[in-house]
């Protein structure tokens, strides 16, 4: 969702004719912490005359203006913000002129009072807000007072052909915001509101205009696409997005398990446009934390739809979230996790330290958990995924894979970056003329995550 944010932001930028320059363009950003941070340069129309870098205690700012979109699910996403703030802070006591603004949910959690605490910051604009970023910018720049533009209602959905897309074949698609649900752990529903859906035939129209433009695959977002209500369900938008000619895949993300439903895996087992992986946070094993976190299902119930999951939908790739160390947790919950670790055998697994969110339900629990037994049990866990993810994708040595091709790699000449069905990511030679296709692989080695090999018609 971030990302799809950071699109927008850039595109209305570039509009209203500013130079965007992306941080870390070549770093992949940390999964839902936001991508790279856009920052502008201001290029008026008759000075396309690039002002050159400014270094100051090793902390170059190649702009006048360094907005940074940002993420409130964890605490490290917004310790890494205000540990930027700071820097940004001495920058700016060399050059008064640079502006420095928050998009995105820090803005929407903390609201003005990070004006008091960072008197360098210029501009906060809420997530339902980011159309309005280049007039709040020029305000800023006009009367040099901080400005807030943070709206509490309605849908933070833009759709718009100003996006500046980082793939050419592939897109974000986000279909609703917020969330109902009321995992206690999580802050979702106070910085992102209430669940709302964008209407089936907005959706449709939009995925349509993607097509239009080349895109061959799009990822349905939301923070619980299984509940979205747009005057059609879930699997029945799914359904209507498969009948768009030229969308060759659709994946979504994310999932609740109290909303997937049977339905929705048939309509997946009956539609091979749409992705093979289903992302499906777990949270915990031990029924004592699911209850706690609220996550209204037992790990029975859960394991349960996996294996109806699989029966239906042969060769589906799951993967899930995992939280260590979250209030209360004893060894024998730990321990539990683990053996649904190697029970359910994910083919992949987000795995997080628990931090306290401020008023979510459970910063009213005790954070008892040490931070080095957190530590220990997210080392143990990852370390159980690890052998198991490799497990599973050793077994595609040898394998010819369908991979649609999406990218040159940008840190190896000849190679091409693509993902099979499962969207696991492949790395080949082969020719550029490639990209945007779909194209048989043989798999022969592993390195991490990603399988390599080589194309068939090479
Ligand atoms: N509805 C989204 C939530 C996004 S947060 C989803 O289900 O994906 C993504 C993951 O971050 C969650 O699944 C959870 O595993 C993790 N997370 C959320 N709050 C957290 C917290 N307070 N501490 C640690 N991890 C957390």
């Amino acid at each position: 969702m971030n990302q799809y944010d950071s699109e927008v932001a850039e595109g209305l930028l570039e509009n209203a004719g500013y130079q965007v320059i992306r941080e870390h363009e070549d770093e992949q950003p940390e999964r839902s912490e936001g991508s790279g941070d856009p920052s502008a340069v201001p290029r008026p129309q008759d000075d396309k005359k690039y002002r050159g870098g400014r270094s100051v205690k090793h902390f170059r700012i190649p702009a006048d203006i360094v907005l940074m979109n940002t993420c409130s699910v964890r605490d490290h996403a917004e310790e890494r913000v205000f540990g930027r703030l700071g820097m940004l802070g001495h920058a700016k006591k060399t050059n008064p002129n640079l502006i420095i603004g928050l998009l995105g949910c820090m803005v929407e959690e903390h609201r003005e009072s990070l004006f008091k605490r960072f008197p360098q910051l210029d501009l906060m604009v809420g997530t339902r807000n980011i159309k309005e970023l280049p007039g709040l910018i020029d305000q800023v720049r006009k009367n040099r007072q901080q400005v807030a533009k943070i709206k509490q209602e309605g849908i933070s959905i833009e759709y718009t052909d100003l996006i500046k897309r980082q793939g050419k074949f592939h897109a974000w698609l986000p279909i609703m915001t917020g969330c109902n649900k009321v995992c206690t752990f999580c802050i979702v529903p106070i910085t992102r509101g209430p669940e709302v859906s964008m209407p089936v035939r907005e959706v449709y129209r939009e995925a349509s205009r993607l097509a239009g433009e080349g895109v061959k695959w799009v990822t349905l977002l939301g923070q619980n696409v299984n509940s979205y209500r747009g005057d059609a369900s879930f699997p029945e938008l799914l359904e209507q997005l498969c009948q768009i000619e030229g969308l060759e895949r659709i994946s979504f993300t994310t999932s609740h398990p109290h909303d997937a439903t049977e339905e929705l895996f048939r309509v997946i087992a009956r539609n091979p446009k749409i992705s093979r992986r289903f992302h499906l946070p777990l949270q915990s094993g031990s029924n004592r934390m699911l209850k706690r976190m609220k996550r209204l299902h037992t790990f029975e119930e859960y394991r349960e739809k996996i294996t109806q999951m699989r029966k239906l939908i042969p060769h589906v790739s799951v993967t899930t979230d995992i939280i260590a160390g979250f209030s209360g947790e004893t060894e024998d919950d730990h321990m539990a996790t683990a053996r649904a670790l190697e029970e359910i055998r994910y083919d992949g697994a987000y795995i997080y330290k628990y931090s306290v969110r401020p008023s979510t339900p459970a910063s009213k629990l005790d954070d008892d958990v040490p931070i080095k037994v957190k530590e220990r049990r997210n080392a143990e866990l990852l370390a159980i995924q690890r052998r198991i993810s490799r497990e599973i994708n050793l077994q595609t040595l040898g394998r010819t894979v369908e991979v649609f091709v999406e990218e040159v790699n940008p840190k190896r000449s000849g190679q091409l970056l693509g993902r099979t069905h499962e969207e696991k990511k492949v790395a080949f030679s082969g020719e550029k003329t490639l990209l945007g296709r779909f194209e048989k692989v043989t798999v022969q080695d592993l390195h991490n995550d990603t399988l390599l090999g080589h194309s068939l018609i090479l």
